[in-house]
């Protein structure tokens, strides 16, 4: 008898690079090792961005992706918060996503619908389908745990988690000033508040949760997690990029060929992290003086959010137009910078690279950590603060430096010798424990 057809998995990725980029790992795995086909239906607002693109091509054949019909948000408030815009885009694209899900269960046989974050209400559709619906969790086994809290946390206060006195407990982790918990709780009033809630109360439908995270990296989270039962948890990280197949950003690489070993920082704040103008010159006064050796990938400044190129990595405007005259010049013995994106995997794993100042979203985190690189923890927007408290005060492989009273991270503080100065021990520690290193 002719063999069945090979299981196939729909993929429905929220907006955001950091989304996108490990879903896509995923699917790699699911279809070189387990013999799956999979569908990537992409909902989207405008169209789709270079990084995306770029992103969608390298995967194998076996893996189609289909653009859903760009939904409309121009009824959105312009400060809307990005959790309310990612979910809106989601269920503004439930139909478009049905028609899909009729084309594909006509050829295909489907068993599984996995979103990411926010994309619980898609659970719907899958089910008109009698397809079981899965989350992959893109960021920590810590976040997690405190998704699946956050209906009782909910209920157990009724003022802001930020006015809490005393840490919040969340279930296998460090206990957590309410302050540093991720950006959508500082604000319970804010509909973005609301949103994930909603999505939460959603996980238990979830048939299972898989999160990019592993047992040695948050060993607390993972047990209270395994032990629900109800949705099943995997963790199935450390799922990183192998390498991003553009020829872009070549020209970083071959500076860094020139590097002495572990010399260089890297500077970057992932694919929606930006500054402010005030903060955005702190930072280059700060390296230029650090005297250290550094590879920034700039954006213009921001002065509305902290994840002013969300949506689109590349600036609209010219980055090189808002560093300090004459920065360049200055420093074009110790530094590069590039505008808007760098091929990262490649840069953290360039034995020159010895550091990384990141804002700590989640894959960047991975990446570093994968590549024994200590890191600089600069916590922009979403979750980051969490990790940075874990990265920092948990797992100690990171440094966190300390904003001054107008909330902005000074020059003097980036270039302090202690900042720098134990970034080289970290390193040179690493060196002799041998992690990887000549
Ligand atoms: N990235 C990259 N080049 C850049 C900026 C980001 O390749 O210049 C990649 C990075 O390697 C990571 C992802 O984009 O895989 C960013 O995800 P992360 O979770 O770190 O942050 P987000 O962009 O979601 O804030």
């Amino acid at each position: 008898p002719p063999s069945p057809p090979p299981p196939h998995i729909i993929i429905l990725p929220t907006p955001g690079m950091g989304h996108l980029i490990p879903l896509a790992e995923f699917a790699k795995r699911l279809v070189l090792h387990h013999n799956f086909t999979v569908t990537f239906t992409i909902p989207t607002e405008s169209s789709p961005s270079k990084a995306m693109k770029s992103v969608l091509q390298s995967l194998p054949n076996t893996i189609d992706s289909i653009f859903l019909p760009s939904v409309n948000l121009d009824d959105l408030p312009i400060d809307v918060k990005i959790e309310t815009r990612i979910s809106l885009t989601m269920t503004r694209s439930l139909s478009s996503l049905r028609d899909s899900f009729n084309l594909i269960t006509s050829t295909h046989r489907v068993v599984a619908l996995v979103v990411d974050l926010f994309g619980t209400d898609a659970f719907d559709v899958a089910n008109e389908f009698g397809v079981p619906p899965y989350i992959f969790f893109p960021t920590t086994a810590m976040s997690l745990s405190l998704f699946l809290h956050l209906p009782k946390l909910d209920q157990m206060y009724s003022c802001e988690y930020r006015d809490v006195p005393d840490p919040i407990e969340i279930p296998g982790c460090v206990p957590i000033h309410g302050s540093d918990l991720l950006d959508p709780l500082q604000d319970r009033k804010n509909e973005a508040y609301t949103w994930l809630l909603h999505h939460t109360k959603r996980y238990t439908l979830a048939e299972g949760i898989l999160v990019n995270s592993f047992i040695d990296l948050e060993p607390g989270p993972i047990k209270v997690l395994k032990e629900l039962g109800n949705p099943s948890v995997y963790p199935v990280g450390p799922l990183i990029r192998t390498g991003d197949g553009s020829v872009d950003g070549s020209e970083c690489l071959k500076w860094l060929d020139d590097q002495p070993l572990g010399s260089v920082l890297f500077v970057s704040f992932g694919s929606g992290g930006t500054l402010s103008y005030e903060q955005l010159i702190e930072l280059a006064f700060g390296l230029e003086m650090s005297e250290q050796r550094f590879l920034w990938v700039a954006r213009s400044p921001n002065e509305k959010a902290a994840n002013g190129t969300y949506f689109d990595p590349h600036s609209t405007k010219d980055p090189f137009d808002f560093l300090p005259k004459g920065f360049l010049d200055r420093t074009k013995k110790l530094g590069l910078v590039v505008p808007s994106w760098a091929p990262q995997i490649q840069v953290l794993s360039h034995g020159s690279t010895g550091g990384f100042l990141t804002h700590c979203g989640w894959n960047s985190t991975l990446e570093s950590v994968v590549h024994g690189i200590p890191l600089v923890a600069w916590p922009l927007f979403a979750e980051q603060k969490m990790n940075a408290v874990m990265l920092a005060e948990d797992l100690k492989v990171a440094l966190r430096p300390k904003a001054n009273k107008d909330g902005l991270i000074g020059h003097d503080e980036i270039a302090t010798t202690r900042l720098l100065r134990l970034l080289r021990v970290l390193w040179k520690e690493k060196k002799e424990r041998n992690l990887g290193v000549e």
